[in-house]
């Protein structure tokens, strides 16, 4: 039975390519291994997967009995309900430490960068495997993705460096562009159920023991949802209230603009001005220069739910 290497929940581009990435790794190291996705891939990934000619990983949910590597998270909240079934082999990620814990010493690659990708390539590298240039390609997407095109506060200098050979591998050579048409893909709003665009990269937290809920919405222009802005904070309450969390949040952010409408729903709308020092308006709050979900909007809410 195949080792099985999944991302998390609400699969975004990395944690695609990451898995699909390592899986190839390792089955050029010898190892029997194959990649899964925990739900289905977003419009973003099957744009990246189409345009290298990459086979969509298998949807799988439950992990019980299996040999796994978790790519790109290691918080429970977005790991498989079953995990605790599961024989984790290994973990490569680019987040904090999370709480997923082993019975069994594990390979560990946890490196602070912009994109799980980077480290993954940087283990091609290291380990002295070719990297393929579908393979290349893809993680190459996923690296602008994840940094948004470079801007993004959780880029550093070696997923650039990365980046400069991937781009040479697949042929790749105006990132800029590309990013940019990635991110329009991303970007489409139009006729996706509300709900669907909430969920479409968003992360349940356990914040001091409250449950906060965190969207994102990366968009070239802040105007493309200006239509359904109400539908989009009205659902954010509904979620709220279905989860029973203390919160629930839609980061809005456009990435030209390079800032973040932050759309809130909370049994305390404080927290926002005590995190980011803007008090919202109409449950809504503009955040200068914020892009990044992982480097800025969780650590500052972190620190005041304490
Ligand atoms: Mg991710
Ligand atoms: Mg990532
Ligand atoms: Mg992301």
């Amino acid at each position: 039975m195949s080792a099985l290497v999944f991302g998390h929940k609400n699969p975004d581009t990395d944690s695609v390519c990451a898995a699909i990435a390592l899986a190839d790794l390792k089955k050029k190291l010898g190892e029997d291994c194959a990649p899964a996705i925990q739900g289905e891939l977003n419009p973003e990934s099957t744009f990246v997967l189409g345009k290298f000619g990459v086979a969509a990983p298998s949807v799988v949910t439950s992990y019980a009995g299996k040999d796994v590597y978790l790519v790109d998270h290691s918080d429970l909240t977005q790991s498989p309900d079953d995990l605790a079934e599961a024989n984790i082999l290994g973990i490569v990620d680019h987040h904090k430490l999370g709480d997923v814990t082993t019975s069994q010493p594990i390979e560990c690659w946890i490196w602070p960068v912009g994109c799980t990708c980077t480290v993954i390539a940087s283990m091609y590298k290291y380990l002295g495997v070719e990297i393929p240039k579908d393979i290349a390609g893809i993680m190459l997407c996923a690296i602008l993705s994840d940094t948004v095109i470079f801007k993004s506060a959780t880029c550093t200098d070696q997923d650039k460096q990365i980046c400069a050979t991937l781009s040479e591998i697949c042929g790749e050579s105006d990132l800029e562009m590309l990013g940019i048409e990635m991110f329009k893909v991303k970007s489409a709003v139009e006729g996706t159920p509300i709900r669907e665009l909430v969920f479409r990269d968003y992360k349940d937290f356990n914040m001091g023991g409250k449950g906060v809920g965190i969207g994102q919405l990366e968009l070239v222009d802040l105007s493309i949802v200006d239509g359904i802005k109400a539908d989009l904070e009205k659902d954010i309450k509904d979620l709220k209230a279905e989860k029973g969390h203390h919160s629930v949040f839609l980061m809005l952010t456009d990435i030209m603009k390079e800032g973040t409408e932050l759309l809130v729903a909370s049994d305390d709308e404080s927290v926002v001005e005590q995190a980011f020092g803007v008090a919202p308006v109409d449950g809504k709050a503009w955040l200068d220069n914020v892009m990044s979900r992982k480097k800025q909007i969780v650590p500052n809410f972190e620190k005041i739910f304490g």
